[in-house]
């Protein structure tokens, strides 16, 4: 039916949605086997582990092998190139739980104007108090309208719908996993013989970008296991406090390894309110 609709009302193909992880590779599996013409996209984040990196790569050549139109999107923000390095300093703040300016940057890029097919299952909702479907992330509405809030379509919570709309960017969007568990993926995985990315095997649950503030503890094995990325938010960091100094910005930090320390503490956001003050810019 969102196929139909795809056609009808866009005048395009389905997309798929495709991240590197086991629900995407679910969910392009269930795309191929039912026959629509659809499809592929994938928002490269720049902060994913190289393993998912080179299972999109794999998985986007097969996929073109059997004439399957495909796209990995590289991020721009204000019309240049960016990543999550470059956009540390340009925000001037760390994303946090709350604040999670990236994934407007870096995931949630491309398919406007179109109807796309996302892996979002309830099993992964992920308990946020009473904030409901949006994202509040300022204390006015003022300020939740600066960080540009809305529900992020990789958003697991429990008020998303098989069918959604998203008003702003045009899109729809269907989840056709939205009710199945963890064990009704991983037992469709073996059954179909699907082939995952590697971090799987190497004890992660989750395949997403290192070091994402949402994974709370989870990403001391993260930094363990990927040292390089740590560096790299500590470099970004050290950028993010000589760009607030020369802007005047008052800081509480004196080094990256101070904010990267702070950063990694943050589970439920104590430190907030100080960055609801000290978040500068608009855009
Ligand atoms: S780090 Fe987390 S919040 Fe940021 S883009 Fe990646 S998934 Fe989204």
């Amino acid at each position: 039916m969102a196929s139909e609709m795809s056609l009808h009302h866009y005048g395009k193909p389905l997309v798929c949605t495709y991240s590197g992880g086991k629900d995407s590779d679910v969910i392009l599996e269930l795309f191929k086997r039912s026959e629509i013409p659809f499809e592929v996209h994938n928002s490269h984040t720049t902060a994913d582990a190289p393993q998912t990196v080179q299972h999109i790569r794999k998985v986007f050549r097969a996929l073109e092998m059997q004439g399957i139109p495909c796209e990995i999107e590289k991020p721009t923000y204000k019309g240049k190139r960016t990543s999550m390095w470059e956009l540390i300093p340009q925000k001037l703040m760390p994303p946090t739980r709350l604040v999670r300016y990236c994934c407007s940057v870096l995931k949630e890029t491309g398919c406007k104007n179109r109807y796309i097919g996302t892996g979002v299952r309830w099993d992964e909702s992920i308990a946020r108090s009473d904030r409901g479907e949006f994202e509040r992330l300022g204390k006015t509405k003022k300020e939740t309208e600066k960080f540009d809030a809305v529900m992020l379509m990789n958003d697991n919570t429990a008020s998303r719908r098989m069918t959604e709309l998203c008003m702003r960017k045009n899109k729809m969007v269907v989840n056709p996993i939205i009710d199945w568990t963890h064990t009704d993926v991983w037992e469709y995985i073996h059954s179909e013989h699907i082939e995952t990315c590697e971090l799987y095997k190497m004890g992660y649950d989750r395949v997403g970008c290192i070091g994402c503030p949402m994974m709370g503890k989870k990403r001391w094995k993260e930094f363990a296991d990927f040292p390089k990325y740590k560096s790299l938010y500590i470099h970004a960091f050290e950028r993010m406090l000589k760009e607030r100094n020369k802007r005047g910005k008052e800081s509480k930090w004196e080094t990256g390894e101070e904010v990267f320390s702070w950063w990694m503490g943050n589970d439920d956001i104590p430190g907030q309110m100080f960055l609801d003050e000290i978040c500068g810019d608009e855009n």
